[in-house]
């Protein structure tokens, strides 16, 4: 099975190239194989210079940190409140990619329009917005995704998507500002804006 730390690595380096993120707007975790603490991106790390050492290991139920990086992330809250509500997530990724942050912030839908943006995404559900790092904000976050829903908007700050595996989570947030790039093209164009087909949408299956 692959190190959850060694994948995050990865997928920090990854999303800063492909400019999900710039510098260090965002942080990544992934719960621990006891299923009670998590590992989360320390504060002031840079998304695409993260090593081992980069990581805090937090207990998921009361925020203590056990090893690693003194200090958590300022969003560590969002990981921890998120890992409560949903216990079959492993991962979570927050980032700040422009495009879906800007559409929802102008008031546009981020419309599924293929299948894969309807596979791995399913459903994009947002929360007003609420100060960075505040427990406001980790609380609406936790409760967005309490039904099932794995991406989420942070109105005018970034997104946070859950999985239960690091790589579905990075293939999650790749698929959410794609949906957006394509909903963004697609309003440039004169619109309206295409949606995968609801026979795909109720029974989606791997491309
Ligand atoms: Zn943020």
């Amino acid at each position: 099975m692959p190190d959850p730390v060694e994948q995050l690595i990865e997928v920090g380096r990854k999303v800063v190239a492909t400019r999900l993120v710039v510098g260090s707007g965002g942080n990544l975790s992934a719960r621990a194989p006891d299923g009670d603490t998590c590992w989360v991106t320390g504060a002031g790390t840079w998304l695409d210079e993260l090593s081992t050492s980069s990581f805090s290991l937090v207990r998921i139920s009361d925020g203590a940190v056990l090893s690693g990086h003194p200090e958590p992330s300022t969003e560590v809250l969002l990981h921890l409140l998120s890992y409560q509500a949903r216990l079959d997530a492993n991962a979570l990724i927050h980032l700040h990619p422009q495009l879906s942050v800007l559409l929802d912030a102008m008031g546009h839908q981020i419309r599924l329009v293929t299948t894969d943006h309807a596979f791995y995404v399913r459903e994009v559900g947002r929360v007003p917005w609420y100060r960075p790092g505040t427990e406001e904000l980790a609380r609406a976050a936790a409760a967005a995704v309490t039904g099932g829903c794995n991406c989420v908007i942070l109105a005018q700050h970034g997104c946070s998507v859950l999985a239960d595996t690091v790589e579905l989570a990075h293939k999650r947030v790749l698929n959410l500002e794609e949906a957006a790039r394509a909903t963004y093209s697609a309003l440039l164009l004169g619109g309206p804006v295409p949606e995968c087909p609801a026979e795909f949408m109720h029974d989606p299956t791997p491309a």
